[in-house]
């Protein structure tokens, strides 16, 4: 799959999740998870669904896993996206990551290939100098 272009990554950081879309840009792959408890807290939000306290503390992660699910999307629902499809949208189990899924894109291979369980590894699109989108790609 082409890299994204910049238009259709409209990445708006708050102060939850900025922590994690700038690993993204140093190519690390964070995880949240309550700075009080512990629980595992992605999306990232103002509270903690298990204590409702506002601390969070931030995980690194390989950046590996395997497929849940995915879909196959055949449509451009977007002009810019006609050249990508068909593409391949997947929840990706995180291999140490205590259970949190991320959404990508799986990349790098046939969509009709893809499939549940496969597994897979962080790819990372550099869409511009302030933002990187983590995709994924076969991990063998
Ligand atoms: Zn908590």
């Amino acid at each position: 799959m082409a890299r994204l272009a910049a238009e259709l990554c409209a990445i708006a950081p708050d102060r939850w999740t900025a922590p994690f879309w700038a690993a993204l840009i140093e190519h690390r792959l964070l995880i949240a998870r309550c700075g009080v408890c512990g629980a595992l807290r992605m999306p990232p939000g103002p509270f903690c669904g298990s204590c409702s306290a506002q601390p969070i503390a931030w995980d690194e992660v390989r950046g590996t896993g395997r497929v849940h699910t995915f879909t196959i999307t055949r449509r451009a629902f977007h002009s810019a996206l006609r050249e990508h499809v068909p593409y391949v949208v997947a929840v990706i189990d995180l291999d140490d990551a205590n259970g949190a899924r991320l959404i990508g894109n799986v990349v790098g291979v046939d969509p009709e290939r893809v499939a549940i369980g496969m597994e897979v590894r962080v790819d990372w699109d550099d869409v511009d100098e302030t933002t990187t989108i983590a995709r994924w790609v076969p991990a063998c």
